[in-house]
């Protein structure tokens, strides 16, 4: 077995958005040599200005270099289209290691995976939750897929950035997970305003009813962390769009039926945000979906 990639191992960070440009930062910090890309350049730029000592990846310059790939992308699309229609897969030497990071389609990771085998560079899915939060304080739980013996190669990379790792199984099996946590998290939150805005045209007060759902069998993590922080307070700001959240509830919806699981709800919960995200725009926080709910109720939780 080929030894762990420790520092000053050469990282290459693609993606250094929301997420990303919080998660890089933390490999720089324990001594990795970080490359790092963003297609889009004004955020690209902020992040080489604000983090001394990482440089601006090029993949035909920089590709062989390379120890690792790190990925935080938008979706599973995307990283294919980076690594094989950007070309950057070719330049790779063979034993390279690629985390992708990213909340992808674990479908299309298990045929990503397949084509970067026969170059001999190992792919494993290693998407995260905890949210901006947890990413710039490195406490994001991760659930990792992929074979033993590359995530153990992977590890210490991953650890700068996570403090809780699950082990979800082969290739694909992290992406599924996240994917499925997304929904459960979906679901909690869209229910709660469902549940907040009949109570408040019956007369309730939207923070008493959040209150009462956190001292009691109601609450979820949106009732705990994001209706006083980000909707009763109108900042509609926790940084993860509501485009991004619509892709894991299609990705979670394709999942159930596929395996033929029973769906019904699932299958709500996709063409709801999705509706929402269509109405608002993608690029609004997840958070300020409340806002399609309050057009239809025609009542507002905010004061
Ligand atoms: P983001 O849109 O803020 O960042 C993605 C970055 O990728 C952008 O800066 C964009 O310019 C860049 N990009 C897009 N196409 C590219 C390309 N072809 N080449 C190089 N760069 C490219 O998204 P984010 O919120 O950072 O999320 C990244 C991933 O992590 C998504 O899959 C998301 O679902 C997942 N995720 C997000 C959160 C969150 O709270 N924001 C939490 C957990 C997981």
């Amino acid at each position: 077995m080929r030894s762990p990639l420790r520092p000053p191992a050469a990282v290459g960070f693609i993606g250094v958005g929301n997420m990303g440009r919080l998660m890089a930062p933390h490999l720089v910090a324990a001594g990795y040599r970080v490359y790092a890309a963003d297609n889009y350049e004004e955020t690209l730029r902020k992040f080489l200005a604000a983090h001394r000592g990482t440089i601006a990846l090029s993949y035909n310059d920089h590709g062989a270099a390379l120890d690792a790939v790190i990925t935080m992308l938008p979706d599973g699309n995307v990283v294919r289209e980076v690594l094989l229609g950007g070309g950057l897969a070719d330049r790779l030497r063979p034993g390279t290691i690629v985390i992708d990071m990213s909340s992808s389609d674990p479908v299309g990771t298990r045929a990503l995976g397949e084509v970067l085998a026969k170059r001999d560079v190992h792919l494993v899915d290693a998407p995260v939750s905890g949210g901006v939060k947890r990413a710039a304080d490195a406490s994001l739980a991760t659930m990792i897929g992929g074979t033993a013996e590359i995530i153990e190669r992977a590890r210490p990379l991953i650890a700068t950035m996570a403090k809780q790792v699950f082990l979800t199984g082969p290739l694909g099996s992290g992406h599924a997970m996240k994917a499925l946590n997304n929904l459960v998290s979906a679901a909690g939150l869209w229910i709660a305003a469902e549940a907040l805005l009949a109570g408040k045209q019956f007369g309730l007060a939207p923070e008493t009813m959040v209150d009462v759902l956190n001292a009691s069998t109601g609450r979820n993590t949106s009732t705990e962390n994001k209706f006083k922080q980000q909707i009763l307070s109108r900042g509609f700001a926790s940084g993860f769009s509501l485009g991004l959240m619509a892709k894991d509830l299609r990705t979670a919806e394709r999942l159930a039926k596929t395996t033929g699981a029973f769906s019904q709800l699932t299958q709500l919960c996709a063409k709801i945000w999705g509706d929402a995200a269509q109405a608002l725009g993608e690029a609004e926080d997840h958070t300020a979906v409340v806002k399609f709910l309050e057009r239809a109720s025609g009542t507002t939780l905010g004061p």
